[in-house]
């Protein structure tokens, strides 16, 4: 049966170049980088290597370059990193009601350690507003947390906007990028940003590595104690494999956001007008223009999203409902929830995430048979035959 893989969101398949990049680490180079022998600097080098690799893709010095096992962890440690370190400063935090859990359920966490987080509202198009944004700011604010790019809904946030606020006022800016990088330029400077968050498997590189980038003079309790690696601000020996793919990954993605992204624009496009076309109540959750390239989040009305993917799954197309981390409960997602989506169509929220390896075939494909699944379902909704 024929595959489609819609749901880059989740995760994507590691690039060729990037496993090559990998295999010697797990064959003759098993060296420990901290080392100072022979079999230490043959790995030492590529670990500083990959930390150029993603320090250009950025714009920033590799020495602000932290490698960390995942995405979260970064939002983990950027947060409580923040927290404790600014004890004496303050103890409020700024953040949206739209960021991935690894920042929300950290907030949430903070909170019950005496921190005080205020939620930004988004509008219908899951947008904050950055007057709201500036009234927020107390003389306790220590940090402004908000992502680059939602990954349920592709909105993008007005980094720039905000990076010059908590300038102004002189808060930390921490983002979660995880969903940017590797899609649209993300230069640290340019937004101002002390703190940003990236994962290799979102981006074309291995599961279970990440980097964060911390700007040069930021003050951070480490997330992990131990030995002395990364300049102390992140302990345990290296992943030196996935560190190398995640540095490969960076540098390929650097290559391929102008040609690669305008293409993943196009058939996300074509897929977008396709449904709007062919299926009548439909709904775009997110931003209509300010919106990463590859995502398509829409809500069928009448339909479960949950029946709908299996439904697409049986036809061999992998897309997603939600977030993958929420999906399988019944809840809806708390980003369509903070959009004001009414639940029945958050119910029926669909995200279609592309990337470089889908093609116009793909595209063609659900455009054919998602249109009979809406249907059919449809007929089967006692919601649906009421309007009727
Ligand atoms: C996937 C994701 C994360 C978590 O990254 P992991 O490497 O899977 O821990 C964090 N933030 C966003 C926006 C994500 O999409």
């Amino acid at each position: 049966m024929k595959q489609v893989y819609m749901d880059y969101n989740a995760t994507t398949p590691v690039r060729p170049e990037v496993l090559e990049e990998m295999l010697p680490f797990f064959r003759e180079h098993f060296g420990n980088p901290s080392s100072v022998h022979w079999a230490g600097r043959q790995v030492s080098g590529a670990v500083e290597n990959a930390r150029e690799q993603v320090a250009r893709l950025i714009n920033c010095s590799p020495a602000e370059i932290v490698f960390t096992s995942c995405g979260s962890e970064g939002d983990n440690m950027s947060l409580k990193g923040t927290v404790d370190a600014l004890r004496d400063k303050g103890n409020h935090i700024v953040t949206t009601t739209v960021e991935h859990p690894a920042v929300l359920s950290t907030c949430q966490y903070l909170e019950k350690n005496g921190c005080e987080v205020t939620y930004l509202p988004v509008d219908e198009h899951g947008m904050i507003d950055s007057a709201q944004l500036e009234k927020a700011i107390t003389e306790k604010t220590i940090l402004i947390s908000i992502m680059w790019g939602n990954n349920e809904t592709g909105t993008l946030f007005p980094v720039e906007e905000i990076g010059a606020i908590a300038q102004k006022y002189k808060v930390r800016f921490h983002t979660d990028a995880v969903q940017a990088i590797g899609k649209i330029p993300v230069d640290v400077q340019k937004a101002n940003v002390d703190l940003l968050v990236l994962s290799g498997h979102k981006v074309g590189g291995p599961k279970g590595v990440g980097a964060v980038y911390v700007r040069r003079g930021t003050r951070m309790t480490p997330l992990i104690h131990g030995g002395h690696q990364e300049r102390n601000r992140r302990a345990g020996t290296h992943n030196v494999a996935a560190i190398a793919g995640l540095g490969k990954a960076c540098e390929l993605a650097g290559e391929r956001i102008e040609g690669d992204y305008q293409r993943v624009r196009d058939l996300r496009d074509r897929l977008e007008r396709g449904i709007m076309e062919r299926i009548p109540e439909v709904k775009l959750n997110g931003h209509p223009e300010k919106r990463l390239p590859n995502t398509l989040n829409v809500s069928f009305a009448y339909i479960e999203g949950e029946s709908l993917l299996l439904n697409f799954d049986m036809k061999g197309i992998a897309a997603s409902s939600g977030s993958a981390c929420t999906s399988g409960s019944l809840e809806p997602s708390h980003v369509m929830g903070a959009m004001g989506v009414e639940i029945a169509l958050a119910h029926s929220s669909t995200r279609f995430s592309l990337g470089p390896d889908n093609t116009e075939e793909d595209v063609d494909y659900v455009l054919e048979v998602l249109p009979p699944i809406v249907e059919r379902l449809r007929e089967m909704s006692p919601l649906y035959k009421k309007k009727a």
